[in-house]
C-alpha cells in the first residue's frame, strides 16, 4: 500500500467508489481507498437497489434523476456495466397523503423529471396486475427500475484504478490523524498513509469513524428486511417497481422470475449484533400486502431473505459535506436507506466539493452537516420516510 495520498476514502460501498472514481474524473488520481472487507460488503450488497425520482426534496429528487441518467449510459460515463433494468416505477399512497404526492410529482415535474400522476383506469393499461383501492392515488414513472450493487460498485472500483487509484482490500482504517486542526495522515491495519483529505464514507461504521476524531454525527442504525419471492411465471411474467407508501413497504421484479420485497418496522439496532436474516412473521404480514397489491403472489415462493443496515440521519437525508472544525476531512454518510440511487451524483458532487471547493453540479448546501443544530431539517411529504 502507498505512504502517501492526496485523498483517502475509508469505505468501499457504492459511495466510496462513485467518489474514487469522480476524483480521478477531476484529475485527482493520487488517491487510496481502504475497506475493511470487500467491495459492496457492507449495506450495499444488502440494498434492493431501486431507482425512483420520487423526492419530497428538489436536492434529492435532481440527484436521483441526474444519477439514473448515469446509471442508463454507464458504459460511456463510466466504464463497465450497471445493469440497469428500467421496469418503471409506480408510487401508491392512501387519500390522506393526496396533496403530499401532488405536491412532489409537480416539483418534480418542474425540475423536468419524467413522472406524472396516473388514475386507476391508467394504471390498467400500464400495469394492470396491481391492484388499488378507490381510496389511493398514485403517481407513474416510466424511466425508473433498479441496477446492479456488484456491478456498479466494482465498476466504479475498477475505472478508478485504471486511473491510478489505489484499493486496499481487507485493510481497515483504524485512525484518522489530526494535528493543528487539520487531517494529516489515514493509519490503517497495513500501515500509515500520509494525506491531507480524509472522505469518510463508512455506512453504519460512519459514526464509530468520527467519534474516534472527536466528531459527533447524528447516525442511528436501523435494520431493514429483504425477501426473495419466486414468481408465478404463468400468471405474473412481470411487474413494475412499486413503492408502496400506503401499506409501508416496496418491492420489484429480479431478473426474470423473481421478485425482490423490502419490509419491516423501522427497527433501531445495534450495529454489529443486530439479526442479519428475516422475521417470519414480519414477512408473511408484508406477502399479505404484496398479495393484496399483486394478487397473482398469493402463489409466490420464498426463496431466501436477508436484513440489513439503514444509517439513518434525523430527516432520514444524508449529510455531504466538509466536517466543520477539521480542514481536509469530508463525509457522505447518513443514506437512510435511499443512497444507491443517488450514489452517481454523491460522487460528482463530493468529488467538486473536495477538489474545487464547491458542488457546482448540483447545490447540496441542504444536506450540509450544520443542519440538525442550525433546525434546518429537510421534511418529507409522508409519514414513511425512506420512500420519499
Ligand atoms: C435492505 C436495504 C435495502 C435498500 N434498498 C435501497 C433501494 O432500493 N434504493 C436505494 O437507493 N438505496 C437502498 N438502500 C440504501 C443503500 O443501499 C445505501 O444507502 C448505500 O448502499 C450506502 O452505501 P455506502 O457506501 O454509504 O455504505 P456501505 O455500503 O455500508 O459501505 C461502507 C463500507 O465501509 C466499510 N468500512 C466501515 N468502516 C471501515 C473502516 N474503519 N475502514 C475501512 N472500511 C470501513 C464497510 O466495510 C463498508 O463496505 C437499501 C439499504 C438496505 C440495507
Amino acid at each position: 500500500m502507498k505512504s502517501t495520498a492526496d485523498v483517502v476514502i475509508i469505505g468501499g460501498g457504492v459511495i466510496g467508489a462513485s467518489i474514487l472514481f469522480n476524483l480521478g474524473r477531476l484529475g485527482v488520481t493520487d488517491t487510496l481507498l481502504v475497506e475493511k472487507d470487500l467491495l459492496g460488503s457492507g449495506s450495499t450488497g444488502r440494498s434492493q437497489t431501486i431507482c425512483r425520482m420520487h423526492y419530497s426534496n428538489p436536492v434529492t429528487a435532481t440527484m436521483a434523476w441526474e444519477s439514473l441518467g448515469i446509471f442508463v449510459h454507464f458504459g460511456e460515463v463510466v466504464g463497465g456495466e450497471s445493469g440497469f433494468v428500467e421496469t418503471g416505477y409506480l408510487v401508491v399512497v392512501n387519500e390522506e397523503d393526496r396533496n403530499g404526492l401532488e405536491r412532489n410529482v409537480g416539483m418534480q415535474y418542474d425540475l423536468g423529471i419524467d413522472t406524472m400522476q396516473i388514475t386507476a383506469d391508467d394504471l390498467r393499461d400500464i400495469a394492470p396486475m396491481v391492484s388499488v383501492g378507490e381510496d389511493e392515488v398514485m403517481a407513474w414513472e416510466p424511466q425508473s427500475g433498479y441496477a446492479d450493487a456488484h456491478m456498479v460498485t466494482s465498476s466504479y472500483g475498477i475505472r478508478a484504478r485504471e486511473m491510478g487509484a489505489e484499493i486496499a482490500l481487507k485493510n481497515p482504517a483504524t485512525e484518522i490523524v489530526v494535528s493543528g486542526g487539520r487531517v494529516r495522515a489515514v493509519v490503517t491495519a497495513e500501515g500509515r498513509v500520509e494525506t491531507p483529505v480524509a472522505v469518510v464514507a463508512s455506512g453504519p461504521w460512519s459514526k464509530g469513524v468520527l467519534a474516534q476524531v472527536g466528531v459527533d454525527v447524528p447516525l442511528v442504525p436501523v435494520r431493514h428486511q429483504v425477501a426473495s419471492l419466486s414468481r408465478p411465471m404463468d400468471k405474473l411474467p412481470l411487474h413494475p417497481t412499486v413503492g408502496d407508501i400506503a401499506q409501508s413497504f416496496s418491492f420489484r421484479p429480479d431478473g426474470s422470475s423473481l421478485t425482490l420485497m423490502g419490509f419491516g418496522p423501522e427497527e433501531e439496532v445495534e450495529l454489529e449484533t443486530y439479526n442479519q436474516g428475516v422475521d417470519m412473521d414480519v414477512m408473511a404480514d408484508a406477502l399479505g400486502r404484496l398479495t393484496r397489491r399483486i394478487p397473482a403472489m398469493a402463489e409466490a415462493e420464498f426463496r431466501r431473505g436477508w436484513s440489513g443496515l439503514f444509517t439513518t440521519t434525523p430527516d432520514w437525508h444524508p449529510i455531504l459535506d466538509a466536517v466543520p472544525g477539521i480542514e481536509g476531512l469530508y463525509c457522505a454518510v447518513g443514506f437512510s436507506g435511499h443512497g444507491f440511487k443517488l450514489a452517481p451524483m454523491v460522487g460528482v458532487t463530493m468529488s467538486e466539493l473536495i477538489v474545487e471547493g464547491i458542488s457546482s453540479t448540483v447545490d447540496i448546501s441542504p444536506l450540509r452537516f450544520t443542519r440538525f443544530e442550525e433546525g434546518d431539517l429537510l421534511e418529507s411529504s409522508y409519514r414513511y420516510r425512506v420512500l420519499a
